[in-house]
């Protein structure tokens, strides 16, 4: 999910996410620490591609994807109190 809650990524935002393993990998650096999974967060197995996939998503002018774990959805508002009772409406 990117920053403006879109879920759809192009196909090439994909690829660049999978080099970023790729090259942490080249480079000795790849973790395999997933975190703790907690909702708007990023582990230290996916920093590496997440930062290509910004990379490539800035280059593109779209929105950055801020985590690898979606953040939860947002709390919808509380409904509007119910109208005050009157002759019509008791
Ligand atoms: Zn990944």
């Amino acid at each position: 999910m990117d920053e403006t809650g879109n879920t759809y990524r192009p196909g090439y935002v994909g690829v660049a996410h999978e080099f970023g393993h790729a090259r942490a990998i080249d480079q000795g650096v790849q973790s395999y620490d997933k975190g703790g999974k907690t909702p708007g967060t990023t582990p230290p197995s996916e920093t590496h591609s997440m930062a290509n996939e910004n990379m490539v998503r800035r280059e593109h002018n779209l929105p950055i994807r801020p985590s690898y774990y979606d953040p939860p959805p947002p709390t919808p508002p509380n409904p509007p109190p119910p109208p005050p009772h009157s002759p019509t409406n008791p």
